[in-house]
């Protein structure tokens, strides 16, 4: 007896595990699981009642049999569960004490008369069958499974009349299996046939079973997830299947959507004004249109932010099955980013703030230069004017210091509207033909009258055999040489300066110049030479206190270096000189060679000797909103025989050309009302005699790039201010009327 007590708490305790390690995998499916089980079993035990060869054997076979005799206790369970109805615990302890009598009762079979009162072993056709005489027992099982079968239909009628949420339609389905069975079971004992029905019974209800639970996806893993999250606070798990039916949720879920109450399980009668619906439903069709299989999304909701996603859910070969909508409250997260992303756009809008201070800061910059050279304008032609008609020695020396100082000053002025070009990264490069051996010539009279006011030599070697006809930006090439040529002038005391122009070909059409400008200067201390190209960064000032400059030079030169693809390179002893070398490629053109060098003296400007124009059926028109500037260019006219017309506004310039024919209009740029573009446009709208008449621009706009502006905007030419009067004679000579060409 208590072997037989050991075996039975064996069985129990066996089956306990069972169920707990399946409810640990998969929760709900355990009982599902458990049910199969128990039909595999029972299954199994009529086989082998039917293959026994002795009363003892089919005895055997006939208690495993009797496993199926538990499934109803397994169907009020998951029925229950389904329903979402808490079964009381007295309720199944109850269940559970019924059963065990139950298998006690099963296990009396053979020994006692309690459960059959006889027992036999017949043979029909071949397989063995138990005929016998019930007990008492036997009616305490089949009322066992009477209850527990109306016991289940109760709990399935309770959630439909309670409006619990409920896959219904597998409930009805699943009693209609177990009663089915009962019938089955009924019929059979009822008639005493020599073949058990009960095991097909059972497959039919298996059948059932299965069917019910692949459509609902009782076995979809997400069900066990859920579960597994059932508690979980800020954590929403929700499972539809592919008809959006609603099929399992954990608790946190109706907290959200309160409204997934009232919906029944396996159903889709969500209220149509309700969050669900208009949240979840409608992005989950909106999923299928875009046919993608995952979306997430932050959903501000209530005072919540949610980080939510719908995924669609895959079964067997690929196989929709529905839908896991997961939402996890990162409100606090959403905040920290949501004030990180504040951050980061206040940050950009103090960057973008910090960049237009800056391109104020240049184009205030560019305007005051722009400003400045047009007085400086009115102050050298002027000046030019006392050193031309003044007898008085000492005044022309004055006047002499005048044109140096302002000539400085447009150097100055120069350098800082280069400067606030490059900082507003508008600093362009405007190619074009070029003579090499002309530009060096034009660098070499700029610096060699400064290099003999020192008495410093200026040594400049030229490799005959570089290309002449070149390509690229003439004047910021100039430039490049001017600065460093005027700074090896500048920063030496004695002795000389060098300049050195070699270069090779690179491939046929490019030639690498190489400048070197040496100078046995004052030289650069070794930790400064870093320095030396920021911008307004002078070194060794005390040494240099009495030099003039900016410390723009180099930083500018370094820029169009930058720009024209090529290096500028320094070395230098402190105290003995500096190098600075400067390589630069260059498009070839043709393949005049730059020949020798000819030292080309530039004549002191004699301007009590200056050619004059003789014309006087030639009329220009000189359009300027700067009476000075008017007349400035009048009186350097006034030696010349031309009639000159002067005017302050586009508008009158327009009167003017409407009466008289000109043969070259001088037209200031920047105008209040009608600019000079704008004015240039109208003469061209005109039909009179002046409709094509040349048209030169007049400009304090003097940078590069200036004259292609001009010529694109239909001037002929370009003259800028300070006005160069050799420039303006250039100008004067060529649209002089050709009847009066050389008479001078
Ligand atoms: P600036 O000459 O207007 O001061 P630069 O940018 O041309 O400005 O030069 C920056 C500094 O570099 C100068 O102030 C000077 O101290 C130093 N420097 C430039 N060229 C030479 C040179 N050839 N020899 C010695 N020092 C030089």
């Amino acid at each position: 007896m208590a072997i037989l007590a050991y075996y039975i708490v064996c069985t129990i305790v066996s089956c306990i595990l069972l169920y707990v390690m399946l409810s640990v995998i998969k929760q709900k499916n355990a009982l599902h699981i458990m049910f199969f089980m128990f039909i595999c079993i029972a299954n199994f035990g009529y086989t082998a009642l039917a293959a026994s060869r002795s009363l003892e054997e089919a005895l055997l076979a006939n208690k495993i049999s009797y496993v199926g005799a538990f499934l109803p206790m397994l169907i009020i369970l998951t029925n229950a569960q389904f329903c979402k109805i808490k079964l009381p615990t007295a309720f199944k302890a109850l269940l559970l004490v019924l059963n065990l009598i139950l298998l006690y009762l099963i296990n009396t079979i053979g020994f006692s008369p309690l459960y059959y009162k006889t027992a036999a072993i017949d043979d029909y056709m071949g397989i063995t069958y138990l005929t016998k005489e019930y007990g008492p027992g036997h009616n305490f099982y089949l009322g066992l499974i009477i209850f527990e079968t109306l016991a289940s239909a109760v709990i399935v009628v309770y959630a439909l009349l309670k409006k619990k949420y409920t896959a219904y339609k597998t409930m009805i389905y699943l009693t209609i299996g177990v009663v089915a069975t009962l019938v089955v079971f009924f019929i059979e004992r009822l008639t005493k046939m020599e073949v058990e029905l009960i095991p097909f019974s059972y497959i039919v209800t298996a059948l059932i079973y299965f069917i019910i639970s692949y459509n609902t996806q009782v076995f979809d893993v997400s069900t066990g997830i859920i579960s597994i999250y059932e508690k979980k606070k800020n954590y929403v798990c929700i499972s539809l299947n592919r008809s959006l039916h609603l099929m399992d949720y954990n608790e946190h879920s109706v907290e959200v959507f309160p409204e997934l109450a009232t919906v029944r399980i396996d159903t889709d009668q969500y209220p149509k004004d309700g969050t669900f619906y208009n949240l979840i439903i409608e992005w989950i069709r909106e999923l299928e249109r875009e046919d993608v299989n995952a979306q997430e999304r932050i959903i501000p909701y209530g005072e919540n932010i949610y980080r939510a996603s719908v995924r669609r859910r895959f079964g067997g070969r690929g196989r929709l099955i529905g839908y896991v909508i997961e939402m996890i409250d990162d409100t606090e997260l959403q905040n920290n980013l949501q004030i990180m992303v504040k951050t980061n756009e206040d940050l950009k809008m103090a960057e973008s703030a910090a960049v237009q201070a800056n391109q104020a800061k240049s184009e205030f910059l560019a305007n005051m230069s722009h400003e400045i050279r047009t007085p400086i304008n009115a102050i050298v032609g002027m000046n030019e004017m006392i050193l031309r008609e003044s007898a008085d020695a000492n005044i022309t020396e004055y006047a002499g210091y005048i044109s140096e100082a302002s000539s400085s000053l447009l150097t100055l002025i120069n350098d800082i509207l280069d400067f606030s070009k490059i900082e507003a990264g508008k600093l362009e490069i405007v190619d074009g033909d070029y003579s090499l051996s002309r530009m060096l010539q034009s660098a070499y009279q700029m610096i060699n009258s400064r290099a003999m006011d020192k008495d410093l030599g200026f040594i400049v070697n030229v490799d005959s055999d570089l290309p002449d006809s070149l390509y690229g930006d003439e004047n910021r090439v100039k430039q490049i040489l001017v600065n460093l040529l005027s700074n090896a002038v500048k920063y030496t005391r004695e002795g000389s300066v060098f300049f050195g122009v070699t270069g090779r070909m690179i491939n046929r059409e490019t030639v690498e110049l190489v400048f070197e400008v040496k100078d046995t200067g004052i030289g650069i201390k070794e930790d400064d030479i870093e320095r030396l190209f920021d911008s307004f960064e002078r070194v060794d000032s005390k040494k240099n206190r009495d030099v003039e400059g900016t410390g723009l030079g180099l930083a500018i030169t370094k820029s169009l270096t930058d720009k024209m693809h090529g290096r500028l390179e320094v070395r230098s002893v402190y105290g003995r000189g500096s190098t600075f070398t400067v390589t630069l490629p260059q498009k070839v053109t043709d393949d005049h060679k730059v020949g020798e060098w000819k030292k080309t003296i530039s004549p002191e400007t004699d301007y009590k000797d200056v050619r004059v124009i003789h014309a006087p059926s030639m009329r220009i028109l000189v359009v300027d909103d700067n009476p000075l500037n008017l007349m400035v260019v009048k009186k350097l006219l006034s030696n010349s025989v031309i009639k000159v017309d002067v005017t302050k506004s586009g508008k009158e310039a327009l009167k003017f050309i409407d009466k008289k024919k000109y043969d070259v209009v001088l037209m200031d740029h920047f105008m209040p009302e009608m600019d000079g573009i704008e004015t240039l446009d109208k003469i061209r709208e005109t039909t009179g005699e002046n409709k094509d008449v040349p048209v030169i621009a007049l400009t304090a706009n003097a940078i590069s790039g200036s004259r292609e502006f001009y010529l694109d905007n239909g001037f002929q030419g370009y003259l800028s201010k300070p006005i160069s009067y050799d420039e303006l004679m250039d100008i004067l000579y060529k649209y002089q009327p050709d009847e009066e060409r050389g008479v001078e």
